[in-house]
């Protein structure tokens, strides 16, 4: 999942210039990097002279341009969990030209058990809210269930159902929506095969 994440980011000199660090710091309601956090529910490392604070993703992103950062603390440190056996995840989105912010993206996170079901899922969702979110509805969807295409439908019926888009350049409401159901969908079935491949 978090391979699949820069490689939509910008162009090469964004990517080669831009860090995860700042990234998440601006809290752009449509930057790439918080839906992995979020799916992973990662662990940001935040610092001040005085102090060090190890802040949960899903408590990280609080608003538009708004995180749980003091004002003097900066970001430097990001920690996931080491892969567990059966996980697999990816990130999909789209935009409106190649190099563009999403239109809306979505990470998903995956862990079978030893009979292939779910027992462990991780959704986040970028550019269709005044924040990236964690699409809980979506997660409680999956977990207990074995992976089909009728259970990703209704994870991703849930993702779009959390969305609060905005109609913009990007596209009106329930086209943003759409896109999040199906997006959840396609990036289910890659996460799934990836979880298989590393049982
Ligand atoms: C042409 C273009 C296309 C882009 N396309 C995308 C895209 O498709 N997807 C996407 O997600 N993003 C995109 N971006 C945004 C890009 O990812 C960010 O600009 C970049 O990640 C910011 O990182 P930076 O290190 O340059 O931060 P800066 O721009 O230097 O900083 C951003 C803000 O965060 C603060 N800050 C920086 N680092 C930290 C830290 N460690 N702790 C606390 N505060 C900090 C700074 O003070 C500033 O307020 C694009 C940007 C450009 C210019």
């Amino acid at each position: 999942m978090l391979h699949d994440v820069p490689g939509g980011i910008g162009d090469p000199q964004v990517r080669n210039w831009g860090t995860i660090g700042g990234s998440i710091a601006h809290a752009d309601p449509a930057s790439d990097w918080p839906a992995a956090l979020l799916a992973a529910n990662a662990r940001v490392i935040c610092r001040s002279e005085a102090s060090e604070r190890h802040v949960p993703a899903r408590e990280f992103f609080i608003d538009t341009f708004t995180t749980a950062l003091e004002p003097a603390e900066v970001v430097t440190e990001i920690h996931f969990r080491r892969r567990p056996k059966g996980m697999g995840g990816a990130y999909m989105k789209i935009e409106r030209r190649a190099g563009d912010f999403s239109t809306a993206g979505v990470a998903a996170l995956t862990r079978l058990d030893a009979s292939g079901r779910i027992d462990w899922a991780g959704v986040g969702v970028t550019g269709v809210s005044p924040s990236p979110f964690a699409a809980i509805a979506a997660e409680e969807v999956l977990v207990g269930g074995m992976p089909s295409d009728e259970l990703f439908r209704k994870a991703g019926a849930a993702a779009a159902g959390q969305s609060r888009p905005a109609a913009d350049i990007r596209g009106p409401v329930d086209f943003k929506r759409a896109m999040v159901a199906e997006l959840t969908v396609r990036s289910l079935r890659i996460a799934v095969q990836r979880a298989l491949a590393n049982s």
